[in-house]
This record gives C-alpha cells, structure tokens and sequence, in this order.
C-alpha cells in the first residue's frame, strides 16, 4: 500500500507523492511527511562490504515512498540517471580515518557538494511529474553561492522547467560564479543583481507574494524543506551501515538547514540501525543549545568559514519536532508560532532526556575548524573542506571509546572552499578536472539593477522563452 502525505501542522489536506514534489510547502506552512514510516526491505538492507549498485540500493529504498506515482521500471530509470553523472563507481565512497572514524564522500556529484544527491534526482522528478500533467515551471531563487549552481545543474535541460537564480554581482566566488553562468542551457538564465544577497532574496520574495505574477509565470521554488530532497538523501545513510557491514555505527553530520541529519533519522524509523546522530554546528549553535539543553534562542547569524552552516533557524528541524510530539500536528503549530513569535522554545524536559539517549549536539568554533583540517592532513594527507571539518571535529570530541564506529559526512570537495582551505593547510586544493576547464569557458549572465520592476519583466521573459 502506498503511503500518504502530512502536515506538520495537521491542517492541510493529504496528498500523494506528485503532488507533494510540486508543492514544497504544505497549505498550512507545515512540511509534508509520510503517513507511516515503511519498514526497509531485506533487499535493501542485505548489502554487503563495498559490492553493491548505489543506483540498485537508492530505488529499493526510496520506492515505498513513490509507489503509485511511477511505473517501477521507469522510477529506477530516472534513478540511474541521477546517479550517472557521478565521477565515482560507487556514487558515496567510504574512506576509514582510523579509531572507528570514516569519512563519507558526497561530493562526487557534478557541482562538487552533497546537495547534488537529492537535486540531480528531484530534477528528473519533477520533470517527469511536469510532463505527466502537461505542464511547465519558472524555478526563481537566489543564491550566495552553492545552492543555485546544483538547482541549475539538476534542471538544465528538463523540457518542461526554467530556471532563473539572482546572484550578487561581484560578490560570490568566480568557481561560484562560473559554475552558473557557463552552463550551455536555453532553460538556465543567470542574473547578476547589483545589491547584496539579502536584496536578491528581497526580490525573489516580492515575486512569489504577487499572487497574479506568481500564477501567471508558475513560479517554482528549488527549497531544501521539499519531502523528495530529504527522501532522496535516506539512501547513503543506508549505504554507509550495509555495504560496511558495520555495527551499532553512528553519525556526524555537519547542518545547517537539518535536512541532510534528517534524512538519517529517516533511515532510523525505516530500520536502519543506528546508534547516535551527532549534529554538528559552527558558532551558529542554535542547534547544539537544543540538543544538550531541550531549549533555543534565536540570534543574529555569524558568517563563518562553512557558509553552508550559517542559519539560525533550521527549517528541517519542524520533521522531527513533529515526531517528538507524537505526530500532534496542531500541537506543533502552537510550539513554532510561539517560537516566530518569542525567538524562544523549550520542549518537555522528559521529551529532552530521551532525545539524549540517541542524539547530541556539538559545536565548533573557526580555530577549531582550522585545526581540524590541518590536523586531518598532518596525519594523513588528506585534504578536507571546512564544513566536513566540523563533521569531523565533532565527531572526535563526542566519539567515546564504548561506541561503535562513527561516520562523518564529508559534504563539500575542498576545492570548493580552497581560501579556507589554504589558509589552514598552506596549500590550495588543486579544481578537479570538471571545475578546471569552467575558466576557459564563456559565461552568459544578464547583469540588472536592484529593481523589482526590472527583475520582474526579465522574468516574465525568460518564462516565455522555449514554450511554444
Ligand atoms: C547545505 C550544506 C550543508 C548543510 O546541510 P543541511 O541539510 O542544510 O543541514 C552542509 N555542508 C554543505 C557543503 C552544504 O552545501
């Protein structure tokens, strides 16, 4: 029986899996999730060590979910796919550090970070779900850097999507930059906004508040709080336990937006056996007050060294509230409007001391970070970027000698962030062969003023273009 979608906030109606891919957010501003969690089947979880098709792996364990929505042969389709355009055989390699420790690659996707493992599947859905219905997208977001390019890697192409992201001119990094501008798509349109990050989000929020502009162009969002994207990263988690055969494993996760974190709780309710999730925060630690202390507070947000991790409010976080209130819908709603409302929240204390047996929260300030990476390539020679060294840090200072193995996900290739990289190590990781060639090759960017009349019709435009 194929499973149902929820609220969180137990107000909007159930809907099946394409519509949940479509809509993002719920009718009620809560996030949907399955009715139930499906229980992993012996196929999945009978891998052994490092044989195994991660494609094979990924629609075993993701197919209770999407049942009814696809035929099954056309859903392990788009499911190879997905993956082929990995520069690694096994999609998420596993490396061991040594004292139980081993780091998990996921950047072996095509924009060097682990975002590409959810997005390089959701284009291809969404599509096909577009296609179905006999109808288009405008994706419109902004970006300060890694999310646009892996949207725009994971959609160019796709017949029935267009895909517009709003960077700050001259303030993103030129692999960053790159990396969008050079992509050879008619669907892909590159803007450069003269203003600040937080006026390109300005602009993309008054789009989707005009309620006639937004319906007339069907604009989209490319947002990390959409069911699939969590969905899509359970399998690696599934993947680290079975093709190791390890036992009574844990996890480091660096996080921002929870999502990655929670796709291992995820796996968990589906069988998985795991023994600890260790959510790692830079000095963003709004989190790690949550988890040691079963309260947080919100403050202002500090830029660090891992940009990935600097959020306040971590969207993902409602998923698991959701369950800790035992799937009371308007219970949650009450608890988050207080929360927008105060800045503060506090769950039941007994609530707090059982989330203690099976999570913790750690946080890593910059010097730390620094050390870590440096440490990491004094040992052994490898090279880390500075949210995996989070991960990592993190994972050495909870890790105790009692607990099984401990794996940290390694979410972004240090190329990425070779500033930071070079400023702990003296050394700047050498672009892999994919980001190499993006200097000799040329950009398309339409540069604008910060004005939403102007943004506005250039959207409009690029909306049009390749529909009739
Ligand atoms: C997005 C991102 C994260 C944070 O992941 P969440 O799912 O938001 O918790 C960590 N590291 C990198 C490199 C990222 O791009």
């Amino acid at each position: 029986m194929s499973v149902k979608y929820i609220s969180t906030r137990g107000k909007a109606p159930h809907l099946d899996f394409g519509d949940v891919l479509l809509a993002g957010l719920a009718a009620d501003g809560g996030l949907y999730v399955p009715d139930r969690w499906p229980a992993l089947s012996p196929e999945a979880l009978s891998g052994s060590p490092g044989r195994g098709d991660y494609a094979d792996l990924a629609s075993e364990v993701m197919w209770p979910f999407v049942d009814g929505a696809y035929p099954r042969s056309r859903f392990d389709e788009m499911v190879r796919n997905a993956y082929a355009g990995f520069d690694h055989p096994e999609v998420v390699p596993m490396v061991e550090l040594g004292d139980g420790l081993w780091l998990m690659e996921l950047f072996h996707g095509p924009t060097l970070a682990f975002k590409d493992i959810a997005l390089q599947l959701v284009g291809r859905l969404f599509d096909e779900e577009l296609a179905r219905r006999g109808e288009r997208v405008t994706i419109v977001g902004a970006t300060s850097g890694d999310t646009g390019s892996a949207a725009i890697e994971a959609v160019r192409d796709r017949e029935n999507i267009e895909i517009v992201f709003l960077h700050p001119h001259g303030r993103i990094s030129e692999v960053q930059r790159r990396q969008m501008t050079t992509v050879d798509s008619a669907n892909v349109h590159c803007v450069a906004i003269e203003g600040t990050f937080d006026d390109c989000q300005d602009l993309v929020k008054a789009m989707f508040s005009d309620a006639a502009f937004r319906a007339e162009h069907r604009l989209s969002a490319a947002n990390s709080i959409n069911w699939a994207r969590v969905m899509a990263q359970t399998v690696y988690y599934v993947a680290a336990v079975t093709r190791y055969g390890l036992e009574q494993v844990s996890f480091s996760v660096p996080t921002g937006n929870f999502g990655n974190v929670l796709a291992g709780h995820v796996a968990r309710q589906m069988g998985l056996p795991v023994h600890r999730f260790v959510v790692a925060s830079n000095r963003n630690d709004i989190l790690t007050q949550f988890f040691t202390t079963g309260s947080m507070a919100i403050s202002e947000v500090h830029p660090t060294m891992s940009p990935s991790m600097d959020i306040q409010v971590s969207s993902n976080l409602e998923r698991l509230l959701f369950e800790l209130q035992d799937r009371d819908g308007i219970r949650t709603a009450e608890m988050l409007e207080d929360f927008r409302a105060t800045g503060e929240m506090r769950i039941d204390a007994r609530i707090s001391s059982d989330l203690n047996r099976s999570w913790s929260g750690v946080r890593v300030d910059e010097d730390e970070t620094t050390s870590t990476i440096a440490g990491l390539y004094r040992d052994t020679g490898m090279i880390i970027d500075p949210h995996t060294a989070v991960g990592l840090a993190a994972a050495q200072r909870s890790k105790q000698d009692s607990d099984g193995p401990m794996v940290v996900l390694a979410t972004a290739h240090p190329a990425k962030f070779g500033d930071a990289v070079e400023a702990a190590i003296g050394i700047r990781p050498p672009l892999p062969p994919a980001l190499a060639e993006l200097a000799d090759r040329p950009e398309r960017c339409q540069r604008l003023p910060n004005d939403l009349a102007a943004v506005k019709a250039h959207v409009a435009r690029c909306s049009g273009q390749g529909s009739g």
